[in-house]
């Protein structure tokens, strides 16, 4: 779509993470051919700049906005550079914060990343493949902030996410509003004749009805991770398998150390993680975390 000279240069002005730009330029788009014009003018970008402020609140744009004023370097491709045979996928939590965010990525995803370097993986991966290295060949870590999860935890050989369980901690100051159950998207709760009833099995743990309740009647109990291993994308996709739904820092590392020793101990000639989740199911990490 064409673009007046003025607008292209102010769409670039609106703070956002370089790997969402586009995101800005497509949608102010949208809104010139919905207005029904040849092309895309200030209007359209100064609309765009107000429903992304709405989105994302004025803390998050300042953030983003400081971001690109430090040079906006992204932790993934930082993360991600040199020759290594592992790769992460961090949500985009990672460059200012997010409305939802429960836990940072970043420095999880360094702690990992240092631990991968340590137990020496990328020569462990390249001893077992006797083809030449591609894409596919990597070890895959997912680490999102929330259930939302954006990064697709389930198809990695490592996906994790971040989680929060929420408690009905303050029943006195509970006025049944009903906000909590209105939020919940998974349908956990149920508003009972005391107030809210979360029905556990639902719950994905993403703390919003406790952030969003105006009261303060509901808390975060705890923060942690969700861990799933196992996933894959391709032609023989898997999705990965739960290995546990909260779990702290500890555990999570522990766990990565036992898919490490799996990988290194059983893996056959061009096999990865989901080979030997199929072959030996959760059992050898499971004893590995007691
Ligand atoms: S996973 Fe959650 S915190 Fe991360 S970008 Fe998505 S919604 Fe935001
Ligand atoms: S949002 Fe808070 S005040 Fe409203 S019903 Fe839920 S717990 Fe009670
Ligand atoms: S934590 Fe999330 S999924 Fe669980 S009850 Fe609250 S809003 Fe629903």
């Amino acid at each position: 779509m064409e673009w007046n000279k003025d607008a292209e240069d102010a769409i670039r002005q609106i703070p956002m993470p370089e790997s969402m730009k586009y995101m800005t330029i497509l949608y102010a788009e949208k809104i010139a051919r919905k207005r029904e014009r040849a092309k895309v003018s200030m209007d359209e970008v100064r609309q765009t700049g107000i429903d992304y402020r709405d989105l994302f609140g004025d803390t998050l744009m300042r953030g983003f906005r400081e971001f690109s004023a430090k040079g906006g370097v992204d932790p993934e491709v930082s993360l991600n550079e040199g020759p290594k045979l592992y790769q992460f996928e961090l949500c985009h939590m990672r460059f200012a914060g997010c409305t939802r965010q429960l836990v940072d990525v970043v420095p999880l995803a360094q702690k990992i990343d240092e631990k991968l370097r340590e137990w020496r993986v990328t020569e462990m991966i390249a001893d077992k493949f006797d083809v030449p290295f591609l894409p596919h060949t990597k070890f895959t870590v997912s680490i999102s902030s929330c259930p939302n999860n954006c990064t697709a935890a389930e198809v990695k050989d490592i996906g994790i996410h971040g989680v929060a369980v929420p408690v009905f901690s303050h029943p006195e100051q509970c006025t049944q509003c009903g906000k909590c159950a209105d939020i919940c998207v998974d349908k956990a709760i149920i508003m009972g004749k005391d107030g809210p009833v979360i029905v556990k099995k639902h719950c994905s743990l993403c703390g919003a009805c406790a952030i969003e309740c105006p009261q303060g009647a509901m808390a975060i109990a705890e923060r942690g991770y969700r861990m799933m291993v196992g996933g894959h994308f391709g032609r023989w996709h898997r999705i990965g398998r739960e290995l546990f739904k909260l779990g702290d820092e500890e555990k999570v590392m522990k766990a990565l150390e036992a898919a490490i020793e799996l990988l290194r101990d059983k893996a056959g000639s061009e096999e990865h993680l989901y080979h030997l989740v199929d072959r030996y199911g959760l059992e050898p990490l499971y004893t590995k975390l007691i």
